[in-house]
């Protein structure tokens, strides 16, 4: 019998195309808007051998009722929606395809800090009401020249730095604590602290899990060391920041605005203090929705699926220590 993977979000048919022959694929999100309705495919998730989730929460009370579960694939990098300390402890591996999202993501990044930088939504709501009148209310500030503050220097805060320096030329300092300063020849600065990077930047951009240790690692004690009229950019994860610290230090004009793609409670609701805040700009977790990203993200969740299933080491194992490799 085939094994049956049960994938409950939309993901594209290339992933889809490469598991057809060798499993039976449960599309969730074809037959329900709420699994937790459907008693049917409540059963089939249970049941399965291999789960593939975008943003799905797999908790520890999932996998104890998971019962023939062999393998966790994210459709993505960020694992922050899977219990992957409850997986360990079963012995499930946890893959992911952090290599497909870097490129979509990092470009989105210089898009919002581009937008943010020339006022590009406001001057186009203006436009549209008819509300223009001075233009000088639309001043901008150039990249080059402007220093880039990167906070997680792994492959997508790498990438950006390269874009930054190299194509617009900024000035890009880094902190991350787990890259080691002397054996680094990249394009940034690598800075000893966050507050030492905080009072340089005019731009500062997030690029780090959302950990114990990142969890609100802005927040109204960091945002008071940050350079008055910087513009931040997060497209990691919203818990990253405290978004009411964060509404606070935008209403007092101690920030020159935020651009976000990811919040704590997605889809950002209107009432959300955020909205209200001045200079700010959403969009709705698509940093990596790009055709390229979604074809590369979907083959390589399948591909991290039938590498465990079929006795393959997967090239992307969020929880090595499950086949006995050091984490
Ligand atoms: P990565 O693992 O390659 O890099 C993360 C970096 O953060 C690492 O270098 C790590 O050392 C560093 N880091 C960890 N804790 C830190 C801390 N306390 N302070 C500073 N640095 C710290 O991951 P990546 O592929 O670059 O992705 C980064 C994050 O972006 C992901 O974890 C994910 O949450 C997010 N992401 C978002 C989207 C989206 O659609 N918006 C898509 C993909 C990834």
């Amino acid at each position: 019998m085939k094994p049956t993977v049960f994938i409950p979000e939309s993901i594209a048919p290339a992933g889809l195309d490469l598991l057809h022959s060798e499993c039976r694929c449960v599309k969730g999100w074809e037959e329900t808007d709420d699994l937790a309705k459907d008693a049917r495919l409540q059963q089939e998730l249970y049941r399965a051998d291999a789960i593939i989730v975008r943003l799905f929460r797999v908790a520890e009370q999932d996998m104890v009722r998971m019962q023939r579960l062999k393998v966790i694939s994210k459709h993505g990098a960020g694992v922050d929606n899977i219990d992957c300390r409850a997986a360990t402890v079963r012995g499930i591996p946890v893959v992911n395809t952090p290599e497909a999202v870097t490129t979509a993501v990092a470009e989105h990044t210089l898009a919002l800090m581009l937008a943010l930088s020339r006022r590009i939504a406001h001057a186009d709501r203006a436009l549209r009401a008819g509300t223009v009148g001075d233009r000088g209310r639309f001043l901008g500030i150039e990249l080059a020249g402007s220093a880039l503050g990167i906070v997680g220097l792994g492959r997508i805060g790498s990438r950006v730095a390269e874009m930054a320096s190299l194509g617009f030329r900024m000035t890009v300092y880094a902190y991350d604590p787990y890259v080691a300063k002397a054996q680094y020849s990249g394009c940034a600065s690598i800075e000893d602290s966050l507050e030492s990077l905080l009072d340089k930047v005019d731009f500062l951009t997030l690029h780090v899990p959302l950990t114990g240790d990142t969890e609100h690692l802005i927040n109204s004690r960091t945002l008071k060391l940050v350079k008055p009229g910087c513009r931040i950019i997060n497209t990691s994860r919203g818990g990253v920041i405290d978004e009411s610290a964060l509404a606070r230090a935008l209403k007092d004009g101690r920030l020159g605005g935020a651009a976000l793609d990811v919040v704590e409670e997605e889809p950002l609701q209107p009432d959300h203090p955020l909205c209200q805040a001045p200079n700010t700009l959403f969009t709705p977790h698509i940093s990596g929705y790009t055709p390229e990203c979604l074809d590369r993200m979907s083959l390589e969740a399948a591909q991290g699926v039938l590498d465990v299933l079929q006795g393959r080491r997967p090239d992307y194992i969020v929880n090595p220590e499950v086949l006995g490799e050091e984490s």
